[in-house]
């Protein structure tokens, strides 16, 4: 066994505790609450380690990271690719994930469609909302969503599983709150509409700056890089 990462475990009870702080407080169990580890950046022999400790979840942000670890980590786990997604490299990765957080576009919906198509594939991705409206981040605009919905509903090879979404960083994350609580409703209006294709089992919001209080809004999957694996270098 390595001992190098040894305190991979001390972070995780923390983040778990925390964790089953927050969902008490909404009136949920720890478990209802999935953690993706993000491992952006992350070396192989630390995915591994974590993967020890029971992680079963992996999100990247880039597409060739992903494929490369993918290749490489050969225990059981899942991956998530939880960062913008160009077009072109839809391809390399339709195969490969079990979950894509951050579909904010119809052009993108239509290559996964495509590319899902030919392997013969149902493939869940998550609707990804810009709230705050922040320049620097992706996704659609609460305004355009129901029409990106519409449309999305239709493609017969993708199955939406719920939302997604990025709050500005903030040292005090009370002050962000606002943007959880909204999209947590935006995801109960969209229940009330009917869409075969589409379902709001999934709210990915909180990282590791944010995640208590994104659980205490609603959401049920926190995105935790640095908290768990140390600060990015
Ligand atoms: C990097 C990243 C995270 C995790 O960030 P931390 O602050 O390290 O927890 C979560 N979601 C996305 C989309 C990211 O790119």
């Amino acid at each position: 066994m390595n001992r190098e990462f040894d305190y991979l475990r001390g972070n995780l009870e923390i983040i778990m505790s925390k964790i089953e702080r927050a969902a008490l407080k909404s009136g949920r169990k720890a478990d209802d609450i999935q953690i993706i580890a993000v491992t952006k950046t992350v070396e192989p022999e630390k995915i591994s380690a974590i993967i020890d400790e029971g992680i079963t979840e992996l999100g990247e942000n880039r597409v060739q990271e992903l494929v490369k670890k993918y290749d490489i980590i050969d225990k059981k786990c899942n991956w998530h690719h939880i960062g913008h997604l160009q077009t072109n490299k839809v391809k390399y990765i339709v195969d490969k994930v079990k979950l894509i957080h951050s579909v904010d576009r119809l052009s993108l919906a239509l290559e996964i469609q495509k590319r899902a198509e030919k392997i013969n594939r149902i493939v869940d991705v998550l609707i990804q909302v810009n709230v705050s409206k922040e320049e620097s981040k992706f996704g659609v605009y609460e305004e355009e969503l129901f029409e990106l919905l519409e449309k999305v509903n239709k493609l017969g090879n993708i199955r939406v599983r719920g939302l997604m979404t990025m709050a500005p960083y903030d040292e005090n994350p009370e002050n962000v709150r606002h943007v959880f609580a909204k999209l947590r409703d935006l995801s109960i209006d969209i229940q009330s509409k009917t869409l075969d294709n589409v379902s709001m089992e999934f709210l990915s919001m909180g990282m590791s700056n944010d995640f208590e209080v994104a659980i205490e809004e609603g959401s049920n999957m926190v995105r935790i890089g640095s908290a768990l694996f140390g600060e990015r270098v």
